[in-house]
């Protein structure tokens, strides 16, 4: 079976509300959106002017009707696409049981899932989170505990969240430093084999590293860094952790993205598409580590709930039936092939379909940079994507998609390619 046999149609016209799905009220014009969001949300985020009320399968559909094709999927978020059949089953399901059961009780689908995580990547034991950012301060506190003192190495370009352990670990200047002093202890040297076996030393907890840099832009570090980062830290007895939480969950054409690069880590941690759209996050440690962490030693009182361990067990499901992350690769390269054939396209980056892409500099220049041209896309040719810079875009499109699909993404960018600025 084809992994989209079994998806909801998918062509703009044949939007249909999920059944059981309470009928939309009445929806706000973006207008009236706009306003509530300038005047009551702090405003962090830079928001496109395109509101979604409902979606079905790669389709974002507005208030007006208007569908949009979602080749980011909230960030790497909703990898099955929106209302995939088997997630929002699994939560519905879970919502007429028990929404909460706290970690003082035995949740039957959250010790479950523990074990399907673990057994599917590196054998030890799991903590679950809310998200990748508290997935990345466990990861923290688990080498503090593995090494008391020590210092935690990253690299540069990387990104591992904003609460203060993860941004200490995430080398960007305009993210850290208006929130100077940071947690001391943590070094950053540049993404190569060379400067890490320097910078890692007796006095190192661990290594942090995206295997994939995705926020920055989809930049691989190759094999030859990966292993050079086991091999410091397996002679300094520091511990080695992959932040999976853009990469994994089939986002790379493989269960987790360490598993296509052969380097184990000591620990990983995941998030993003782990729920399907709900909120879970997860660290996941080696056999080795499974008694680092203390009784009392670290919390949360949402964590691993049974409502989010049920959509990532659909997640799972669906990721891991037969012929699905063999799809996943065949439509990246494909993808890839697509997108660098593109006027105005330049190196195009990535794995599965976790792409980058650069636009050259006259493209760029002509399009207005590559955030202008992200707006463009969403407004006028219904094509949701990301900019990651000023001349890089990035596509995260749903493992699902329909082959029909992807080739729309390639055209439709195409189109806003091929166009100057709107004029002001
Ligand atoms: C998104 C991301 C995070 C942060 O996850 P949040 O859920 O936003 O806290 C951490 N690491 C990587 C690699 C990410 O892509």
């Amino acid at each position: 079976m084809s992994a989209s046999a079994d998806h909801p149609p998918t062509a703009p016209d044949a939007l249909e509300p999920v059944a059981g799905a309470t009928p939309a009220a009445p929806s706000p014009t973006l207008a009236e959106l706009q306003e509530l969001d300038a005047r009551w949300v702090l405003p962090t985020y830079a928001r496109l002017p395109i509101a979604p009320v409902s979606g079905s399968g790669a389709w974002l559909r507005d208030a007006d009707g208007r569908a949009i094709l979602d080749a980011l999927c909230g960030i790497a978020v909703t990898s099955l696409g929106h209302q995939h059949p088997a997630i929002t089953a699994a939560v519905q399901e879970q919502a007429g049981r028990l929404l909460h059961g706290s970690n003082l009780t035995h949740l039957e689908g959250p010790l479950r899932l523990a074990r399907r995580l673990a057994e599917g990547s590196l054998g030890g034991a799991v903590f679950f989170t809310n998200s990748g950012a508290e997935a990345n301060e466990a990861a923290i506190k688990l080498a503090r505990r593995h090494r008391r003192g020590g210092e935690i190495v990253s690299v540069h370009g990387a990104f591992h969240g904003r609460t203060y352990g993860a941004l200490s670990a995430t080398p960007q200047e305009s993210k850290q430093e208006p929130f100077a002093p940071l947690v001391p202890g943590f070094r950053a040297v540049p993404p190569t084999a060379g400067a890490l076996r320097e910078a890692v030393t007796a006095s190192t907890a661990a290594v942090l590293l995206e295997a994939i840099q995705g926020e920055s832009g989809v930049h691989v570090l190759s094999d030859e860094v990966l292993r050079a980062a086991r091999e410091a830290c397996d002679a300094a007895g520091a511990l080695l952790i992959l932040d999976e939480v853009q990469t994994g969950v089939g986002r790379t054409g493989t269960l987790w993205r360490h598993q296509a690069t052969g380097v184990v880590p000591d620990a990983m941690t995941s998030a993003k598409a782990l729920g399907g759209g709900m909120p879970i996050g997860a660290l996941i440690v080696g056999e080795h580590l499974r008694g680092t962490l203390q009784p009392g030693d670290h919390g949360s009182t949402f964590a691993g709930g049974p409502l989010v361990a049920a959509a990532a067990h659909a997640v799972l499901d669906v990721v891991e039936a037969p012929g699905f992350l063999e799809r996943v690769t065949a439509l990246g390269e494909r993808l890839r092939t697509a997108l660098a054939a593109l006027d105005g396209i330049g190196e195009v980056r990535g794995a599965g379909l976790m792409i980058g892409a650069d636009l050259e500099p006259d493209a760029a220049e002509r399009v207005g940079g590559a955030p202008a041209l992200v707006r463009r896309l969403a407004l006028e040719h219904g094509l949701l994507v990301n900019a990651t810079g000023p001349t890089t875009l990035r596509l995260l499109p749903p493992l699902t998609i329909t082959d029909d699909e992807l080739a729309l993404v390639v055209d439709r960018l195409a189109a806003g390619l091929a166009r100057g600025p709107r004029a002001a």
